[in-house]
């Protein structure tokens, strides 16, 4: 039996490089989407020959569910239930960029309530479901075998930088930026680690309307090391934890944003 990782948002960029490189490591993986099941399936077919080049036979099955609802949460639960068994890793990856970027002094409390609802609410939500199976997994010992199971979440430089024209999703992964201490200290006594992954300027889709402002910032040297991210450091970076490459750690936030974070002088 394989282990089973959820990836949030996996049908597209960040999160269908995290599935396809857990894939790659033996993972069966549920990719989730909230209305693009073309790109889902494709995410799926990518990771079954990520497998087969690996030499391993994966499984994974494609769940439709908008995270900001509760009874979609729910179901994504169940479905990944039903399709694997198990659960070995929670990805929180899904995420919404603000509709229109508008300065603070003209930003909408529609925009604030779906960036809150997509980038907080789901991820607290779903991960409150998740650990709850988790737990239930472990005083059955089905993790006897496995690595210890674990909880990562994406979240944005932005939770510490500021952009004025775009403050709903600032404070939204401001939030988000305390869940991963919250539930590594709820869940550390049992075992199950929690990380948040916190990447600069990566290039997907949610970059693609600002991508020529981008890439004058980053030429001008604002990302220390002058590139772009890609999805695939961020996939390599939940490889990490994935594989237990960083013993004896819960907690902790990963930059990976080629040094944007770095406060210089
Ligand atoms: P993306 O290319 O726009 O992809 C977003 C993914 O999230 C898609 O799979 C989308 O599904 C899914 N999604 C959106 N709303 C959802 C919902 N309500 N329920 C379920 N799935 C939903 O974005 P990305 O750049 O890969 O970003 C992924 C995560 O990284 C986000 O949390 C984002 O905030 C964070 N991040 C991105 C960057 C960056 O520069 N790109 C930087 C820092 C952090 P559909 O395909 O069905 O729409």
């Amino acid at each position: 039996m394989n282990p089973t990782a959820l990836i949030t948002g996996s049908s597209r960029g960040i999160g269908r490089a995290i599935a396809i490189g857990l894939a790659g490591l033996g993972f069966d993986v549920v990719i989730n989407y909230a209305s693009q099941r073309e790109a889902a399936g494709e995410t799926a077919r990518a990771c079954v020959r990520a497998g087969q080049l690996e030499g391993r036979t994966i499984h994974a099955p494609v769940v439709q569910a908008d995270i900001s609802s509760g009874a979609d949460r729910q179901r994504l639960m169940d479905a990944a239930r039903t399709a694997t068994g198990r659960l070995d890793l929670l990805v929180n990856n899904a995420g919404v960029a603000p509709l229109e970027r508008a300065d603070l002094l003209e930003a909408t409390e529609e925009s604030f309530d779906r960036v809150m609802n997509t980038n907080v609410r789901g991820p607290y939500f779903l991960t409150q479901l998740a650990a709850r199976w988790m737990l239930e997994q472990d005083d059955a010992g089905l993790y006897a075998d496995f690595p210890r199971p674990k909880i990562v979440t994406i979240s944005s430089v932005s939770a510490t930088m500021v952009s004025t024209n775009r403050g709903d999703y600032c404070m939204a992964k401001a939030a988000l930026a305390m869940l991963t201490p919250l539930y590594a200290a709820r869940l550390a006594a049992r075992g199950i680690l929690v990380y948040e992954i916190r990447p600069g300027i990566i290039e997907t889709d949610m970059t693609q309307g600002v991508h020529p402002q981008y890439d004058a910032v980053i030429a001008g040297g604002t990302v220390p090391l002058r590139r772009w991210g890609r999805p695939e450091d961020v996939a390599r970076a939940v490889g990490a934890i994935a594989r237990d490459a960083l013993p004896f750690t819960t907690g902790e936030v990963i930059h990976v944003d080629g040094g944007l974070h770095l406060q210089r002088l």
